[in-house]
């Protein structure tokens, strides 16, 4: 696909078409060496819990961005049960620029689908294609195709590559240190993971948290409950947490709260690992037990930890007779829309139209989970999430990504960057 161009009055072009133009046409030209390494590492596991694959993909890029002058630094992962995150920094002036990706996929060694197949012209399939080997394709050829025309001279780059993306190690606080310190020194963050529709960009996603409620009551013959001694029972002190639940938060903006599996009577067991149970119970004895779990997700941590505290609240104040607990599993967390977020959205909408690709649609943060750039996202000025490349059925047997898709965000990118590196970030602004 040809890249269109405005020309001036004069009909010539500026300093800046011309470079643009010239990173688009290194892209094209260099379209079988994104496809042979997108092969390649795809073609080497790296599910989250296979650190030697992981590092595998480290080391195949490792030497892409020593090449390219970065200092590239492999960070151990072993403190928080993990392989690691590669991280390449160069160092220079104008917008202090994070790039985020991941090395790490979803499929496990023994996943039958375990290797990189061309599908037609323009689409590939292969475990973690999609999500993201396609983006740590497109954040490299960003960066080589600004490198061939000169322009990372003096730019202020940091790529973080995380290890763990998928099923973050713990401590949390170890596992993102590095990238909450790259987030810390930067203006702002580019996250590379993709999308499954085509022209779009996010300035907010949500982050979601996992809780189970478990009430408890006192067994007895139905005929007595509600009694002094009996109570309410777990049923009822179930029914009365989840509604209240519901009245407080249906309807708030950016939460969405449900609970997705229920079990309650005088016996009952539940697998976490299958997300399935059982529960037996008599209809004339008042029930014992009830576990209930669902997920939470929020627009930011704040959001989050208020959500959590009255949920905690509402699940203490029980009826006579029961009582309740609540578990969390993972820390609120989100990115909530801010303006420097906005202006990052508005550069990248109008290089999409200079280049000729029309307007960029902007995702709402209801259909976006959790990434890393949700981590980053609170300590820059701006960030702009979803940049990678397109596809379909990720996460899933079916993962696709598309090649064309692939060379337009790249050339988008390394135009993004280019306007990016040549002004300083005005802060706050
Ligand atoms: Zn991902």
């Amino acid at each position: 696909m040809a890249t269109a161009l405005t020309v001036t009055a004069a009909g010539s072009l500026s300093a800046q078409q011309t470079e643009e133009a010239a990173m688009a046409r290194w892209v094209d030209d260099h379209r079988s060496e994104a496809v042979e390494l997108l092969e390649q590492i795809t073609n080497i596991n790296s599910y989250t819990l296979n650190p030697p694959g992981v590092r595998e993909v480290a080391d195949v890029l490792a030497p892409e961005f020593e090449a390219l002058g970065f200092d590239v630094r492999w960070i151990d992962g072993s403190a928080f049960d993990r392989a690691g995150h590669l991280f390449a920094e160069r160092r220079g002036s104008g917008t202090r620029m994070l790039l985020i990706g991941h090395l790490d996929t979803v499929f496990p060694e023994a996943d039958p689908f375990d290797s990189f197949r061309r599908v037609d012209e323009t689409t590939v399939a292969g475990p973690g294609v999609g999500d993201m080997k396609g983006g740590l394709v497109i954040i490299l050829q960003t960066l080589q195709a600004l490198d061939e025309q000169g322009l990372l001279e003096d730019t202020n780059i940091t790529v973080a590559m995380i290890g763990d993306e998928e099923r973050t190690g713990s401590p949390s606080e170890l596992a993102r240190r590095d990238l909450i310190d790259a987030a810390r020194w930067a203006d702002v963050a580019l996250g590379f993971e993709g999308l499954e529709t085509a022209n779009s960009a996010a300035i907010a996603r949500r982050g979601g948290t996992g809780w189970t409620l478990t009430a408890k009551g006192i067994r007895g013959h139905s005929s007595r409950i509600f009694d002094d001694e009996i109570g309410f029972g777990a049923v009822f002190e179930a029914a009365r947490i989840l509604n209240a639940f519901r009245e407080e938060f249906a309807g708030e903006e950016f939460l969405t709260f449900s609970p997705g599996l229920l079990l309650g009577g005088s016996e009952v067991e539940r697998d976490p690992v299958t997300s399935s149970g059982s529960a037996s119970g008599l209809s004339n004895v008042v029930a014992e037990t009830v576990v209930a779990t669902g997920d939470l997700r929020t627009i930011s941590g704040a959001q989050g930890q208020r959500v959590i505290d009255r949920m905690t609240e509402i699940a203490s104040d029980n009826l006579p007779g029961t009582s309740a607990t609540l578990e969390f599993r993972g820390v609120p967390s989100g990115m909530p829309p801010k303006p420097g977020s906005e202006r990052l959205f508005k550069m990248y909408d109008e290089t999409s139209r200079d280049l000729g690709f029309g307007p960029i649609d902007l995702i709402s943060p209801m259909r976006l989970g959790g990434a890393d750039i949700s981590t980053a996202a609170p300590h820059v000025d701006g960030a702009l999430a979803a940049i990678g490349g397109m596809g379909s059925g990720w996460h899933s047997s079916a993962e696709t990504a598309d090649l064309e898709k692939i060379a337009i965000r790249t050339k988008l990118a390394a135009s993004l960057i280019l306007r990016l590196s040549q002004r300083e970030w005005d802060q706050g602004r």
